[in-house]
Formats: C-alpha cells, structure tokens, sequence
C-alpha cells in the first residue's frame, strides 16, 4: 500500500527546502544572466548557495556526495526546490545532469563511476546526452534512424555523424553519445554510448538554436562528429546495448521532470490565486467571478492529480518496478495538464501574465518544450495504444 505520510525526517528536508528557496533563490530570478539561457557563471552561484546549505544532489547516493534519497523524497524535494525556476540549479538536479546521474549509477564501470560522480553529484561538472538527429532525418522519436556511425579500428572507434537540440552543451565537460556501431569486419553491433571529451578533435559546436525556453545552461545546439576518436573504455556500458541501456534512464528520467514543473506550476498557480483576489473588475475580485475561480478550482485539480501520478510512480520505483507503461502516462499526463495550469494562470493575469514582471511567462514559454522531449505525448500514446490492442488477443 502507498503512504502517504512523510516521514519527520523528509517533512523537515522539505522546509529546509521550501525556506532556502524562498530566501536565497528566488532574489536571483531577475538577475540578467539568463538570456537566451542560464549563464554558467549563475549556475555556479546558486550551486554554491545549494552547497552552503548541505542541500546538493538530493538523487545521488550519499557515496558519491548527494542526499541519497528514495523516488518518493526525490518527489517531496524537487517540487519543493522548483518554486523558484532557478530551484533544479541550486539544488544541480537540472537535466539532463540529473538523469545521467542515474544511468551512470546503472550502467558504468567502477573507473567510469569513480571519476564521473564525484564532480558531477557536485556541481562542478556538467554532461550532455546526444541521441536525437532530427536535422539528418536520423534518431528523433524512433530511435532506430539512428545515423551517427561508431567505426571499429584497432585503437577503439571514430565516431561520425550530427546531433540536433543536445542541451546544455556550452560549458559541459562530457558528452554521452548514441552511435550505431560497426565492427572491423562491418557487422553493425547495434546503437552503443560513448564518453566523449568535449574538447576531442573533430567535434565541433555547429549552431545554438534560437528556442522559445531559456532555462537550460549551456543552451540547445546542433553539434557534429567528424572521425572523433574515442578508445574502447570509452564505451558506456556494453557494446550494441545502448539503447536497452538508455531505457533504464528514461523511466525516472521522465518522472523528475514531471516533479520538476509539478513545482513550478505550483509557483504560478499561487502568484494567480493571489491576484486573482486582490485585482477587481466589474464590482468584485477577479476570484469571486466563476470564470476565473473555476480555473483556479481546475489548477487545483491538475496539480492535485499530477502529484497523485507522480507519487505512485514514485512508490513503483521505490518497489523497484521499471514502471515504464506508468511513468509514460505520468508524463503526457503531467505535461499537459501543468501545461495548462500555466497557461490559465497567464490569463488570470491578463497583461501581466505575458510580462516578465513574474515568472509567468518564462514557465509558460519554458513548459511548452515538456511535451516533445522524452517523447512527445503522441509517441507515448501510440506506444500505448499498441500495448493496450496487443492485450487484446
Ligand atoms: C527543449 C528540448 C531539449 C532537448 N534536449 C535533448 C538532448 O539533450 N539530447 C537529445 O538527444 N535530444 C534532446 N531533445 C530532442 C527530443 O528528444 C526530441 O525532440 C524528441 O525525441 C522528438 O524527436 P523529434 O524532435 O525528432 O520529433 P519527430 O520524431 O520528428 O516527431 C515530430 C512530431 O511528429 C509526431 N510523431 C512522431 N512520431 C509519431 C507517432 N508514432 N505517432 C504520432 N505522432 C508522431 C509528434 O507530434 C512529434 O512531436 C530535446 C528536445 C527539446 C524540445
């Protein structure tokens, strides 16, 4: 049975959070050095702020410097830590950081673990995961286009090949890559994951693209491989199984996100409650009239029902379920329903909802993004679909 009770210790965790957010994070959401994204210079001021209070990398293990908390903390910690949409920096639980924490955990040798986790569970590093290939016609929703190729030789592998919207590239020092693989003979071993250097000859940073969000340090690119050498203790976990290795990432991958925006939903659902009933029109406050209080009654029944998902796919995890077919729906469920909590609490504020005099608008531009990446909710529901007809024999 799932309780929902939290335990004194994280319940304290949790306002420990709530007050470090409120007092040290949130006077940095005006601060000018997030544009066209988080420059790294405040990403590491707030990673300092996360530091001083003991409150860095609640999803990784104590071992390697983090809080070492369960699915359902992660839950607690990151909604809370999102109030601010500065809060994922300060607590480094930004992605894709965040979740290459969690494949590293699964997937990488002792070496890889050893010099990895230490400076990322730290914040002083940053990593990239490179897969999608959306400008080549290659890996994008169907990961079976892949077209970047990883050519056997004797000294280990060349890769070659383009990745499109790799975020968070400036500035990173490892870069995961997806590569079809090619044995000496030409046999094609499957998709395998590679640690690139960001500084190995032959990658080059190609285009930062322009997008409609701005909260990912580093920013979105176009990069390109071209003969970029990687040895063979380069690979990432097993030769030919990337992708069936890149699934044990996805699952909790997904669900924080949806942790993520649960929080800054949140945010935005109590900056529109608030004025929602102090501004006046036609004789009353804009609450007392039914057709802004039913959309503040419907935000509350969004957040209320995304939290619910969250947490029973939280509790799955924590019974070490691989949850796949459940943290899915949690995810087209959570983006589109905290897409339009935001999106309401932007009509609530009429004028002031599309200014950046609250943080309103940058959720509503940044939110958008939650239903295309990890799958857009359409690829999710087609995988569905095909599961619920193939019960049906
Ligand atoms: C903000 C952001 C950050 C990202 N960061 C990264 C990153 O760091 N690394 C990385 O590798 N990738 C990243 N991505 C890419 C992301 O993973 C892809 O956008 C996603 O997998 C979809 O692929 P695509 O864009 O090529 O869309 P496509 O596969 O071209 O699909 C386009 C649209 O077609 C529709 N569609 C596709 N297939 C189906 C189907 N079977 N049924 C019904 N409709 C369908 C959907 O509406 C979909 O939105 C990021 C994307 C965004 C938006």
């Amino acid at each position: 049975m799932i309780d929902f009770e939290l335990p004194a210790e994280l319940e304290a965790l949790r306002q420990r959070v709530d007050e470090f957010i409120k007092d040290k994070v949130v006077p940095f959401e005006h601060d000018p050095r997030q544009k066209p994204h988080i420059h790294e210079s405040l990403r590491k001021e707030l990673v300092a702020l996360g530091r001083e209070a003991g409150l860095l990398s609640p999803h990784a293990p104590k071992e390697y410097g983090g809080l070492g908390l369960d699915h359902r903390g992660i839950a607690v910690v990151f909604e809370a830590a999102t109030w601010s949409p500065l809060g994922h920096l300060a607590l480094n639980i930004q992605a894709p950081d965040e979740g290459n924490v969690n494949l590293l955990m699964r997937v990488a040798s002792p070496e890889h673990k050893a010099r990895l986790l230490p400076p990322l569970v730290a914040g002083e590093l940053r990593t990239v995961f490179s897969m999608t290939e959306t400008v080549t016609d290659g890996a994008g929703s169907d990961p079976t286009l892949l077209q970047t190729v990883a050519q056997q030789d004797a000294d280990g592998y060349l890769i070659s090949g383009q990745k499109y919207m790799i975020s968070g590239v400036e500035g990173a020092g490892i870069n995961i890559v997806m590569a079809r693989t090619i044995d000496v003979h030409g046999h094609d071993l499957g998709a395998s994951m590679f640690l690139v250097d960001m500084d190995a000859p032959g990658f080059k940073l190609d285009r930062e693209l322009e997008t409609i969000d701005s909260n990912t340090p580093g920013g979105h690119w176009e990069v390109s491989f071209d003969n970029v050498r990687v040895k063979p203790e380069d690979v990432l976990g097993e030769v030919g199984r990337g992708f069936a290795q890149a699934q044990v990432r996805l699952a909790p991958a997904r669900l924080t996100h949806c942790m993520r925006w649960l929080g800054i939903a949140r945010r935005c659902h109590a900056i529109a409650t608030e004025h929602a009933a102090k501004r006046h029109s036609f004789g009353k406050t804009l609450g007392e009239h039914q057709g802004v209080g039913f959309m503040l009654a419907d935000n509350e029944i969004d957040l209320h029902m995304c939290r619910l998902a969250i947490w029973h796919c939280a509790w799955l995890l924590d019974q070490h379920q691989q949850a796949r077919n459940e943290t899915s729906m949690a995810k087209v469920f959570c983006s589109e329903a905290l897409g339009r909590v935001v999106d309401r609490c932007m009509q609530i504020l009429g004028a002031i909802g599309i200014t950046s005099d609250t943080v309103i608008e940058r959720c509503y531009r940044d939110i958008r993004c939650f239903r295309i990446y990890d799958g857009p909710s359409e690829v999710h529901r087609h995988a569905l679909a095909r599961r619920i007809l193939s019960k049906r024999a």
